[in-house]
């Protein structure tokens, strides 16, 4: 009898140390395992704070770390709808374009749970792609149409287009015009990689002149010019004097014997000039100003659509003449030291316009 209530008992432990060692039952002599420690990143973007976001990346917080559902910070980010950390993150340099194990990224994140348009356009200002698809092949409609907040408003049609079109990455989208209203100029020798014979050099912005543009919008001496994007000025010319006469020939017989336009000889040319970096690192440059409005100054941060000068024609032969002729505006995106339209064919080129500047920014035809 004892010996069976001992085989019992026997068995009993037996199967109950068995069911602790494969985790059938909690084990109650078991140390609670130490939960793995939460970055600092990901803790502030956890308690949405934005300034400890803000000194976490100050302290060189790792960009690619991922929390419990594989997530970086980036994409935490679009899930809390935290547009300045986001912005904070792309400026400190996290990947726009990262998808996670189920194919989603923060552009595709952030259309879901943004509580308005901000988001998600600086995602596209940034150069995130508005054609990748999840796991399940859901793209940024089915994604934005989950949002009321994106059902109205101008970022969904853009988000149409966009959605439509091929998308050349390492550029931006969902820019407006410089000039508001106006579409990029019907003639390609106004668009960037246009040849300049008076210089020896390639053209690298949009050239917006009055009667080779379309929209309602004429363009004057005086004009205003917006910034396409937001961003913080990061030069801005208020103290420019005009070349005189002679300085101009100089500089036009000094690109002639050197057959190319020297960087500085260009920087003369393109007259008084404001300077605009915006999410993604791209630089914005606007040129020939007659103008620029006092809070534009070096380090003041814009919002699209912000005038930030004055239409004129400094540092072309017109202005060294001291006439207000042929004002227009003239505006390049840079990426680093590439400038948009650099080496593309002027086909590419306008396909190119459409995706950052929209359609309706694209003249109804085109020619040299
Ligand atoms: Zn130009």
């Amino acid at each position: 009898m004892v010996r069976v209530a001992l085989i019992a008992l026997f068995v009993l432990v037996a199967a109950t140390v068995a069911a602790w060692r494969f985790d059938v039952l909690p084990n109650p002599f078991a140390r609670e395992p130490a939960p793995p420690p939460v970055p600092a990143l990901l803790a502030a973007l956890a308690s949405d704070d934005e300034a400890a976001v803000a000194s976490a990346l100050e302290a060189g917080a790792d960009l690619a770390v991922l929390d419990g559902e594989g997530r970086p910070p980036l994409h935490v980010a679009a899930m809390r709808g935290l547009s300045d950390a986001a912005g904070a993150l792309i400026g400190a340099g996290a990947d726009v374009q990262w998808a996670a194990a189920d194919g989603t990224t923060a552009l595709l994140l952030a259309l879901r749970h943004a509580p308005d348009a901000r988001l998600p356009l600086l995602l596209l200002n940034a150069g995130a792609d508005p054609t990748v698809v999840d796991a399940q092949g859901e793209g940024i409609m089915a994604y934005a149409n989950a949002n009321p907040a994106l059902r109205q408003g101008g970022l969904a049609s853009r988000l149409r287009e966009l959605a439509e079109a091929d998308f050349v990455r390492g550029w931006p989208s969902g820019y407006v015009p410089p000039v508001p209203d106006a579409t990029i100029s019907s003639r390609a020798s106004h668009w960037p990689n246009a040849w300049r014979a008076y210089r020896n050099g390639t053209h690298e912005g949009f050239d917006f002149y009055d009667g080779a543009v379309s929209g309602t919008t004429s363009i004057t001496y005086g004009t205003p010019i917006v910034s396409v994007a937001d961003g913080v000025v990061v030069r801005a010319d208020h103290d420019y004097r005009e070349m005189d006469q002679a300085t101009y020939d100089a500089i036009i017989a000094e690109a002639n014997r050197v057959m190319s336009t020297p960087e500085e000889i260009l920087d003369q040319l393109r007259g008084r000039q404001v300077w605009i970096e915006h999410a993604g690192g791209f630089v914005t440059r606007y040129a020939h100003l007659s103008d620029i409005p006092d809070g534009v100054t070096e380090g003041a941060p814009v919002a699209q659509g912000q005038v930030i000068g004055l239409t004129g024609n400094s540092g072309t032969i017109d202005g060294v003449e001291g006439t207000e002729n042929d004002p227009h505006p003239h505006v390049e995106i840079w990426r680093g030291s590439t400038y948009l339209g650099q080496g593309l064919e002027p086909a590419e080129i306008f396909a190119l316009a459409g995706q950052v500047f929209g359609q309706r920014a694209l003249p109804p035809r085109w020619g040299p």
